[in-house]
């Protein structure tokens, strides 16, 4: 069963004049056609009776090429001049979103994050924001003015330019949308909404009617990337519900939100895939107190994030430990095992894979028992082998070879009835 629509109800409540916040994507608006379209998209939301705060990314591939320029100087540069750098690609696009808009005739102004008071803690190139006074930005909306905000950057406390990390538009859109209590915000974007699955590998995804913070943040960090983790830890935190929808038609998109009663109906509602895990074996670790704290303080210290661990005593009351980390981090997790148990009396490095993870995500889980046992069971009638399972309250995980990973996806999904268009 999938969700019953809600969002028709939801935005029949807007009032006549409202006031909306529409994120731009890279993509859209990836060059001079783009951001057109952008603009006649914003005129058709003004001409309709509403203020609307427009904020939009750099065209996509630019932030990329500007840290490839800075590396090609530097390959440890500065991160104040980073952000310096950094914030020129959102400079960009908002000053020709502004002028696309007057070319159709619309009031339109472009605004930095420092003109807008984003203001954030110091950290350059993954600052958080700590306040937020909006400029004029609401004097310019009762002008009836349109606004069109650099995504990704604000100030710190001494007036030096800072970025939110990669894809850190998100989080603008869903803080300036929270600071000016907006009635509704749209992350515009090159996907129709949030799916059960990637459809580019499941062709019989579903895109969702809605879905809970929580299921949002767990499908991201099992692979699914729509949007910014922080952007929506931001929006759970300041309970702003926004919609994810397509830029290139005006398909209803997906609602983020809370979590409702009515969503616990639904057991699963989306399999992600993650092919970029590796996974680490130790063994003939010492079976005592301290061991793992070990291991794990040294991947800590050297700032590889571990995901799922398994660990199991043999007979001869030697540890085994597996875990998973990123992929681009498997040479410098072996490393760390290596420095950390330098005989191999003490534990020895004993096998290290790629890996892939496909996980299962749903609020419904914790209402309902048996999930674990039909992804089992689906992983099982295919014939993929399980590695390891790690689960949490609206997830379950399993690492398998990554050959099996779309083979699994789309088991998994049919298992749980995900395709069924009901
Ligand atoms: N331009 C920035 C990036 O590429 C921010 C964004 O796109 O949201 O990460
Ligand atoms: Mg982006």
């Amino acid at each position: 069963m999938l969700r019953k629509p809600c969002k028709q109800l939801e935005f029949q409540h807007l009032n006549p004049m409202s006031l909306i916040v529409q994120k731009y994507g890279g993509t859209s608006v990836g060059d001079v056609d783009r951001i057109k379209q952008v603009a006649r998209r914003v005129k058709e939301t003004h001409d309709a009776g509403n203020q609307v705060v427009v904020v939009v990314s750099a065209r996509s591939g630019v932030t990329n090429d500007l840290i490839a320029r800075a590396k090609a100087l530097n390959p440890t540069p500065d991160e104040r001049e980073m952000d310096m750098l950094l914030a020129v690609g959102e400079q960009e696009t908002i000053a020709l979103t502004a002028m696309a808009l007057h070319a159709l005739g619309v009031p339109a102004v472009s605004r930095t994050g420092t003109q807008a008071g984003i203001l954030t803690d110091p950290a350059h190139t993954r600052a958080r924001i700590k306040h937020i006074s909006g400029g004029d930005i609401q004097a310019q909306l009762d002008a009836g003015k349109v606004v069109i905000l650099a995504g990704f950057q604000g100030h710190a406390p001494d007036g030096q330019i800072t970025t939110l990390g990669r894809g850190g538009s998100d989080l603008s859109a869903i803080a300036i949308a929270a600071a000016l209590q907006a009635d509704l915000c749209q992350i515009c974007t090159d996907v129709d909404g949030v799916y059960t699955a990637d459809p580019r590998l499941v062709p019989d995804a579903q895109k969702l009617d809605e879905i809970a913070y929580e299921e949002m943040l767990e499908l991201a960090s099992s692979g699914s990337k729509v949007m910014q983790s922080r952007a929506v830890e931001f929006a759970q935190k300041f309970k702003v519900i926004f919609e994810v929808r397509s830029s290139f038609n005006h398909h209803p998109g997906t609602i983020v939100k809370e979590e409702a009663a009515s969503m616990e109906d639904v057991v699963v509602s989306g399999v992600a895939l993650d092919k970029n895990q590796a996974k680490i074996v130790v063994s003939d670790l010492p079976d005592r107190p301290g061991t793992a704290a070990k291991l794990f303080n040294a991947l800590a210290a050297a700032d590889i994030s571990v995901d799922m661990i398994v660990q199991n005593i043999g007979r001869d009351s030697k540890a085994n430990m597996t875990f998973t980390v990123p992929q681009d981090d498997i040479y410098r997790a072996e490393k760390v095992v290596a420095t950390s148990f330098p005989d191999e009396a003490s534990g020895k490095l004993f096998e290290a894979n790629h890996i892939a993870k496909v996980s299962v995500v749903g609020v419904g889980m914790r209402s309902h028992s048996g999930v674990a046992a039909k992804l089992f069971e689906a992983l099982a009638d295919a014939g993929i082998n399980i590695q390891l399972v790690s689960t949490s309250e609206i997830k379950i995980s399993v690492g398998i070879e990554p050959k099996d990973a779309e083979t699994a996806a789309r088991v998994v999904h049919a298992a749980f009835g995900l395709g069924a268009t009901d």
